[in-house]
């Protein structure tokens, strides 16, 4: 396949190196040269202006910050593609704007998907990432072969907007989880309980959840993760912020009832507030007291 990969960031880049590792022929575009170096280090072809990536194009792909940039991005791109191309949008971005993503792609008679991933670089970069994704029958089985490369699994979640719709509600209820565990350990702590044990007793029983088992919060306490390694994300926290800030976005638009995701998203703004970029959102455990009491 022809596919232009728009966005070759911390995400976009190792994904569409893997997708030329695969044989496919890939032109990538980045607004920034150094990142779009990077991409082509790796192997990926870069064009000289995104509407170059797009000409002849099967499939258009853009791993973007946001959807006011992706909305933009689809006008600039729309109408330079051939008539039935994919557009696969990756980023995270608001339930609202993908759906007008997908209205924009309709009326320019292209295939649209909304496709955010879960995994993070690392899934990126090891092409196991897991794909949420939203949009018609025929753009899945179009666009299938393509997550088949760059993920472990994909979800075809339903019409235009699910899969924008399942990442925040997961994200929301990681964002909950993991604060959850930092409080379960914290409060271990308190009880003069060894982190350990109560590992082995979480990880095993009716608490168990990622953000234990896999991603535990405590240095040195189950698998290997951002813990042991000073809390270098991983899953940077203004990251998990973005993604809170989504899910309260959307509950307000559709009248949904999440005070935990709302706690949540302003234990997080706090925490950010504090460390800035750069700070895995698992440190939230070292920060919960001083802002528990806030
Ligand atoms: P990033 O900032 O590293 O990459 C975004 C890239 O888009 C940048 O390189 C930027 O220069 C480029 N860009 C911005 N506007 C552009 C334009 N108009 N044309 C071309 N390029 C443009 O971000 P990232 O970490 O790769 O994340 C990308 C998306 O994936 C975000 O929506 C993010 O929320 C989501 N996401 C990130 C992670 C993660 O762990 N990093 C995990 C899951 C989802």
């Amino acid at each position: 396949m022809k596919i232009a990969f728009i966005g070759l960031g911390n995400m976009g880049g190792p994904m569409a190196a893997n997708l030329t590792t695969a044989g496919h022929e890939v032109l990538g575009f980045d607004l920034n040269q150094e990142i779009a170096q990077k991409a082509a280090a790796h192997g990926v072809k870069l064009a000289h202006s995104a509407e170059g990536a797009v000409e002849g194009a099967d499939a258009v792909i853009t791993m973007l910050p946001n959807g006011n940039i992706v909305l933009s991005v689809y006008k600039q791109l729309l109408g330079l593609a051939n008539k039935g191309t994919v557009f696969l949008d990756c980023s995270t971005i608001d339930v609202k704007s993908a759906e007008e993503a997908h209205t924009m792609a309709k009326e320019a008679g292209m295939l649209s998907l909304d496709a955010p991933v879960s995994g993070g670089v690392g899934g990126a970069e090891a092409g196991t990432l897991t794909f949420m994704v939203g949009g018609s029958d025929d753009a899945y089985g179009k666009a299938k072969p393509l997550f088949d490369i760059m993920g472990q699994k994909a979800v075809h979640c339903g019409e235009g907007g699910a899969g924008q719709a399942a990442k925040i509600c997961n994200n929301m209820l990681l964002g909950i989880s993991m604060i959850g565990a930092a409080e379960a350990f914290n409060l271990a702590d308190k009880l003069n309980l060894d982190k350990s044990a109560l590992f082995d007793v979480i990880s095993t029983s009716s608490g168990s959840c990622w953000s234990v088992n896999t991603y535990c919060p405590v240095p040195g306490v189950g698998p290997e993760s951002p813990a042991d390694r000073d809390y270098k994300p991983g899953f940077d926290a203004s990251l998990m912020l973005k993604d809170l800030k989504l899910s309260q976005d959307a509950a307000a638009q559709s009248d949904g009832v999440t005070p935990l995701g709302a706690h949540a998203t302003s234990l997080y703004e706090k925490f950010v507030e504090k460390h800035g970029v750069g700070h895995d959102f698992s440190g939230i455990i070292n920060d919960l007291d001083a802002l528990g009491k806030d």
